[in-house]
């Protein structure tokens, strides 16, 4: 639906449910650090008479602006690609006022959107099921879980859909939790994500071990304290913020 405030909410909505929230606020995040700048420069180009590569700017702000559903963005890139294509300066800066308030409350509203944000996304591997279920019932309301039941489905599902922190069997078949976290640390696009031991044998020093191994928390099971274990999700997941 297209509201007044010229943003159509719903296709940032179908996008998060295909691709999950980390991967919305990335895209968030990518339009903001690029976008604004670009249209600056595309501003600047028309400016100096050269509309071509005004043209080139809009016309990739367009796809960015359908995607985002900032519909009148995406109607005023429109215009003004055309102006550019055409050639028509007197027009084109007749317009860029314009069509920097719709980048203005675009970028409001795109903060916005990535404050109140989606649950975030963890990411459960773990081998025994019924530790599986007890994660998920103990976490499911305030978070989307992914569970995964070894390392190697984990690290291919990672690369679909991202997790905003990793709580991580030690003990898994194949490969262990310790393998699992070097993978995910060499992979780019997953390195930066918190990743939480659990481990069913607590022995003295583990924390230290863990921590040495690069795990950023470490959870003993049985998992008897609820509030521990969410407390050291929360901790994590706002000092990524
Ligand atoms: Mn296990």
């Amino acid at each position: 639906m297209t509201d007044d405030s010229g943003f159509d909410t719903s296709a940032l909505d179908r996008t998060e449910r295909m691709v999950g929230a980390a991967a919305v606020r990335e895209i968030i995040d990518l339009f903001l650090g690029r976008a604004p700048g670009e249209l600056g420069k595309a501003i600047e180009a028309s400016q100096n008479g050269d509309l071509e590569t005004s043209a080139k700017a809009l016309h990739s702000l367009q796809s960015s602006a359908a995607m985002l559903g900032a519909t009148d963005l995406l109607e005023h890139s429109r215009k003004m690609y055309r102006l550019a294509r055409d050639g028509d300066a007197k027009g084109f800066g007749a317009g860029t006022e314009q069509l920097k308030d719709a980048m203005d409350k675009t970028r409001d509203y795109l903060e916005a959107r990535r404050r109140a944000g989606a649950l975030p996304r963890i990411a459960l591997v773990e081998d025994n099921p019924d530790n599986t279920l007890l994660v998920r019932a103990l976490l499911e309301d305030s978070y989307e879980v992914d569970d995964y039941d070894d390392g190697e489905s984990a690290l291919e599902g990672l690369g679909n859909v991202r997790a905003d922190l990793i709580l991580l069997d030690i003990s898994l078949p194949r490969m262990s939790g310790s393998d699992v976290l070097r993978k995910i640390r060499s992979e780019p696009e997953l390195a930066g994500i918190p990743v939480v031991a659990l481990t069913a044998h607590a022995m003295s020093g583990d924390r230290e071990r863990f921590a040495q191994e690069g795990f950023d928390g470490y959870i003993a099971k049985p998992i008897t304290d609820e509030r521990a274990l969410i407390d050291t999700i929360e901790k994590l997941l706002r000092a990524r913020d």
